[in-house]
C-alpha cells in the first residue's frame, strides 16, 4: 500500500522528534530552495538540541547571495563531515547524482543502519532514502519543510522563516506559480518577521555593476529560432567561460531570466560553459518553458532533469553540437 503525503510527513516528524545528530544535504550548486530548506530544518533541529550540519558537495562555498541565510553557522564543508551519521536528510535533490560526491554517503549511511530522509518536490525523484516526503505538486521543497515543521509543532523564528521564504519566493518565480496554500504559508512567514523586500533584494536582485557588461556581451549573441521547439519558438544564449569569469555564479544564473522573458519564444535555453575539453567544452544548460513544451523531458534526454517548466542538464561538445541536440530533443518533447 502506498502511503499518503500526510502519513509520510507524520513518519518523518517521528523520525526527527528523536534526532540527536543530523546532516542535511542540498544538491550541487545549491539554490535558495535547497539551501533555505536545509538551513530552516537544520536550525529547528539544532534549537531542539541536535547536533546539526548542513552541506553540499560543490562549489566550495555557498553563493554569496545565500550566505546570509546561515545565521547560526550550520554550514560545514564536505571535508568536515563525520564518516557517517545516524540521520541524513537530502533536500530538493531528486537523484543521488545531484548530491555530487556526497551521494555516496547515502549508501554508507544505510549500510551503517542509519536513516535517510528525502524531502523533495521534483517529479523525477528516485526515492533513494529510507523515508520520503516527496510531493511534485508542492511549489518548493520549502513548502514541504514548512509542513514538517508544523507537524513538529516548531516555533518559527525570523531566521528560520526567512530561509523558507527565500526558497518559496524563488521557486515560485516571485509567487507567479504559487497556490493559495503557498500564499497562506507566506503570510505565516511574514508574521514571523520576514521582510520580503529585503529577502528578494538580497537573494534575487543584488548584482554588482559588472553584471551589466556581462549581460550585454551575452545577449548580443542571443538568437531566436521561431520554427524550433515544435513551432513555439526557441531563444538561446551562450555564456562563454571567459565572460562568466567576470562575475559571480549569481549573475550567470540570472541570464536565463532575461532570455525567458522573450515573447516570441516558448522555450528559452542558456548554455553556460563550465570548462574546456579536448573537443568542445562541458556545458551547464538551463531550460525554461512558457507552458506549452515540457522542458524536463528534453533535459532528461540529455541526461538532466527538473520540472516541466524549468529544467537543466550538463553535457559536452561544441555549443553548436549541444544546440543541435537540444533542438532535436525539444522537437519531440511532450506538449503540455
Ligand atoms: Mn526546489
Amino acid at each position: 500500500m502506498t502511503s499518503t503525503l500526510a502519513q509520510d510527513i507524520k513518519a518523518a516528524a517521528a523520525l526527527l522528534a528523536d534526532a540527536h545528530d543530523v546532516t542535511l544535504l542540498g544538491h550541487v550548486r545549491p539554490d535558495a530552495d535547497a539551501l533555505g530548506s536545509a538551513l530552516a530544518l537544520g536550525r529547528v533541529l539544532h534549537q531542539r538540541g541536535a547536533t546539526v550540519r548542513v552541506s553540499f558537495s560543490e562549489p566550495a562555498e555557498a553563493p554569496e547571495t545565500l550566505r546570509g541565510l546561515d545565521v547560526g553557522g550550520l554550514l560545514v564543508p564536505p571535508g568536515r563531515l563525520p564518516e557517517t551519521e545516524p540521520l541524513l536528510i537530502a533536500l530538493d535533490t531528486p537523484t543521488l547524482g545531484r548530491l555530487g560526491a556526497l551521494g555516496a554517503r547515502v549508501a554508507t549511511g544505510k549500510a551503517a543502519g542509519g536513516s535517510v530522509l528525502v524531502i523533495d518536490h521534483h517529479a523525477t525523484n528516485a526515492r533513494y532514502g529510507t523515508h520520503h516526503v516527496v510531493d511534485e505538486t508542492a511549489e518548493a521543497t520549502a513548502v514541504l519543510v514548512f509542513r514538517l515543521l508544523e507537524e513538529l509543532g516548531a516555533e518559527l523564528d525570523e531566521p528560520t522563516a526567512r530561509c523558507l521564504y527565500a526558497g518559496l519566493v524563488t521557486d515560485t518565480s516571485g509567487f507567479r506559480r504559487a497556490s493559495p496554500g503557498a500564499h497562506l504559508m507566506a503570510a505565516r512567514l511574514l508574521e514571523a518577521g520576514v521582510n520580503p523586500d529585503e529577502v528578494v533584494r538580497t537573494v534575487m536582485e543584488d548584482h554588482p555593476f559588472a553584471w551589466l557588461p556581462m549581460l550585454s556581451a551575452v545577449l548580443a549573441g542571443a538568437r531566436l529560432e521561431p520554427e524550433a521547439a515544435q513551432g513555439f519558438g526557441l531563444a538561446h544564449a551562450v555564456v562563454r567561460a571567459e565572460v562568466a569569469a567576470s562575475v559571480r555564479v549569481e549573475e550567470v544564473e540570472s541570464v536565463i531570466d532575461v532570455v525567458r522573458s522573450t515573447r516570441d519564444a516558448g522555450v528559452a535555453v542558456v548554455l553556460k560553459e563550465a570548462g574546456p575539453l579536448a573537443h568542445g567544452s562541458r556545458w551547464q544548460v538551463s531550460l525554461r518553458s512558457t507552458g506549452r513544451v515540457d522542458v524536463s523531458a528534453a533535459a532528461a534526454e540529455l541526461g538532466g532533469g527538473g520540472h516541466r517548466l524549468a529544467a537543466g542538464c550538463t553535457t559536452e561538445g561544441t555549443s553548436d553540437e549541444v544546440l543541435d541536440r537540444l533542438r532535436a530533443a525539444l522537437g519531440r518533447a511532450p506538449l503540455l
